[in-house]
């Protein structure tokens, strides 16, 4: 007689359980009825208990939710977790950035950077992917190889870290210092749409961290054909990385416009949807030494912008080891910026935010990418002094 093992079960122990925080609120409540935990005809109810303890006060632990009986906590606890994924390392710079170095699994880091001052209180900036598949040549995370897309639980994580330490559980409704989000740390978001997506609607939900669409932006270096997609997934703010006017040069330094020509980009900004003076484009303009910044670039950025309801961000370019590039000197770029003024571009100049921990804008890297590099040319330094 043969013996048939059951080995369905077997895999799911050896699994992390499910972490609750990424999961939309319809997924919830269909975990909840799958793992046996809550009857169907409960499940919706449940779920929108658990959404306001997950999402509203922050709570990571299945006991705290003291409006749940016992046994249905014991049960969640053994089916679910809430746990968030460890903070390697924490930084404060001089101005009151902070960032931190969250570890998602082995090997998977990514960098979260908090700016006071920035939207209405403060903005948090987000990382979508751990690395990029782009190569922007000024950019620092370009020069790391895409490890892999960050789910939307990983990308909510980054708010929920962020959160605990500025101490905004619950979430207040007045007063945040977390009242803005960008998506202007590591990777490119239109390459993790749909993680990027569910993260928007968790993090906009309104019993929940209820941080709006209208202060949550998505930066682009210019995936055209997924543009439509975003506005009409997430209605969140469009941000383009622009950095030139002319493709020969915007292929040499976004490389990824080989492939979607200016022509091409700004016709795709032109349709996104619900585009409109309340609404407007935030064109990012990374000002390199002697590469983008003359008269003549600054007014041909205005005419290409013609037409589109457009804000300017100038970015002081960031250096980083190994770069080559500079940042134009301040005066070029304030003559810069004056011409745009007189285009009728509000273009304020984007001072850069906690240079001293390497978290301005492209500075991003993780420190286990930086140790590996260091370890290898260590090693290979060993190597050739046996030589
Ligand atoms: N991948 C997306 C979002 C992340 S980059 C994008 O490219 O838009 C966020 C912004 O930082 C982009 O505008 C990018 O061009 C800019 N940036 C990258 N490296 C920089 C550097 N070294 N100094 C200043 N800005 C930089
Ligand atoms: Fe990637 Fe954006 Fe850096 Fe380009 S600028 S390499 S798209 S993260």
């Amino acid at each position: 007689m043969g013996v048939t093992l059951d080995l369905s079960r077997a895999p799911a122990k050896a699994l992390a359980p499910t972490n609750l925080t990424g999961l939309s609120r319809t997924e919830l409540a269909e975990a909840l009825v799958a793992a046996g935990v809550v009857p169907k005809e409960k499940a919706k109810m449940r779920a929108s208990q658990l959404w306001r303890w997950m999402h509203h006060y922050g709570v990571t632990d299945f006991a705290q939710m003291t409006d749940v009986a016992k046994e249905t906590r014991a049960a969640l606890a053994e089916a679910f977790s809430l746990a968030r994924p460890e903070v390697v390392e924490r930084q404060v710079s001089k101005d009151g950035t902070r960032k931190w170095l969250i570890r998602m699994g082995p090997g998977i880091e990514v960098e979260t950077v908090y700016i006071p001052d920035v939207g209405r209180a403060g903005a948090l900036c987000v990382s979508s992917q751990v690395g990029c598949t782009l190569n922007c040549t000024f950019c620092h995370t370009g020069t790391q190889a895409l490890v892999r897309n960050l789910t939307a639980a990983e990308i909510v994580a980054q708010v929920q870290v962020a959160r605990d330490d500025l101490g905004e559980w619950p979430s207040p409704k007045e007063d945040r210092r977390l009242s803005n989000i960008v998506f202007m740390g590591m990777g490119e978001p239109l390459y993790n749409l749909d993680n990027v997506a569910q993260a928007i609607d968790i993090i906009a939900d309104n019993e929940g961290i209820a941080i709006s669409r209208r202060r949550i932006t998505v930066s682009t270096s210019g995936v055209v054909p997924m543009l439509k997609e975003l506005g009409e997934k997430t209605q969140a703010m469009l941000a383009i990385s622009l950095h030139a006017t002319n493709d020969a040069l915007r292929e040499k330094l976004v490389p990824l416009n080989k492939k979607y020509p200016l022509k091409e980009l700004m016709d795709g900004i032109r349709a996104y949807p619900g585009l409109g003076n309340a609404k407007r484009v935030t064109f990012e303009y990374v000002m390199l030494k002697g590469v983008n910044d003359t008269p003549a670039e600054a007014k041909a950025l205005v005419q290409l912008l013609k037409g589109i309801p457009a804000k300017i961000n100038l970015i002081p370019f960031n250096p980083w080891p190994g770069t080559d590039y500079e940042c134009s000197s301040w005066s070029t770029i304030e003559q810069f910026a004056a011409i745009l003024n007189r285009g009728g571009y509000a273009s304020p100049i984007r001072t850069p935010r906690g240079r001293d921990i390497l978290a301005a804008c492209g500075q991003l890297k993780s420190e286990s990418e930086k140790q590996r590099a260091s370890a290898r040319r260590r090693a290979e330094q060993a190597a050739e002094a046996s030589e």
